[in-house]
């Protein structure tokens, strides 16, 4: 098993945007069988995957602090969004006959298990996927940080961002038809440029510890495993 793959142990970074499908709010469960048949086929191929999942479908800290909330508790309400999310992808993936454990970095024992560095490891090679909830469990950071803290802390080989587009763009391409695409680029780059990959901690922190970024499309069947392969269409920050 694995072979052919230039990324065996993979973190899959989902926006909770990604889950929320063509809705406006919330969890789309066909969207998430959609991306649990993509993380099935990978699996198949013989790679492993753990997956941080955000919350913005369903409340972001800044969001909320605009209303006039305190940032910090926005940000935990932020942080109980991504484990909502987290356990609707468990029960697709489950669907998917691909077993599935959520590990949240707020302990909360009657939802789902805590987590524990050695148990996510554990599950991972067991062939389960891991499903990290809660970011990084504390506030002023973003599920992009975490993707990121738990790529390098179970030794994943790269952290992929699941984007609509196919990878970074000096502008968005779909308000700027002439926005130029980068099929590689330096961390230095991303933060000198402020291109809008990853907030700058994320990035800071996958640069210092030499872990590769590659920013993908999601919407397009298949591309998952050709990402593992290094043949799928992406940006590749290293
Ligand atoms: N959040 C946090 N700490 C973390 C990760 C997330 O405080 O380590 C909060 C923050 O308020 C954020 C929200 O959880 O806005 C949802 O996460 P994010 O915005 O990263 O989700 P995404 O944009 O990927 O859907």
């Amino acid at each position: 098993a694995g072979s052919g793959l230039v990324y065996k142990r993979l973190l899959l970074k989902l926006s909770g945007e990604a889950l929320m499908g063509k809705g406006e709010f919330g969890i789309d469960m066909s969207v998430a069988e959609r991306l649990s048949r993509e993380i099935a086929e990978a699996i198949g191929a013989g790679a492993e995957i753990a997956v941080v999942v955000g919350g913005g479908n369903i409340f972001r800290g800044l969001a909320g602090a605009a209303k006039g909330m305190e940032r910090a508790t926005a940000d935990y309400m932020g942080m109980l969004a991504t484990v909502m999310n987290a356990l609707a992808l468990q029960n697709a993936l489950e669907n998917s006959n691909v077993p599935a454990r959520v590990l949240s970095a707020i302990p909360m024992p009657t939802v789902c298990e805590s987590y524990v560095r050695p148990k996510a490891l554990h599950h991972m090679k067991a062939g389960r996927v891991v499903i990290f909830a809660a970011g990084t469990g504390n506030p002023f950071f973003t599920t992009d940080t975490a993707a990121t803290l738990r790529a390098i802390e179970m030794d994943c080989q790269a952290v992929a961002k699941a984007t609509q587009v196919d990878g970074v763009y000096d502008s968005d391409p779909r308000k700027n038809a002439g926005a130029k695409r980068f099929d590689k680029l330096d961390y230095s780059e991303v933060l000198a440029r402020d291109l809008k990959v990853m907030d700058g901690a994320a990035i800071a922190l996958a640069r210092d510890n030499g872990l590769p970024v590659i920013v993908f499309s999601i919407e397009e069947p298949g591309n998952l495993l050709k990402v593992l392969r290094g043949a799928g269409r992406a940006t590749v920050i290293a």
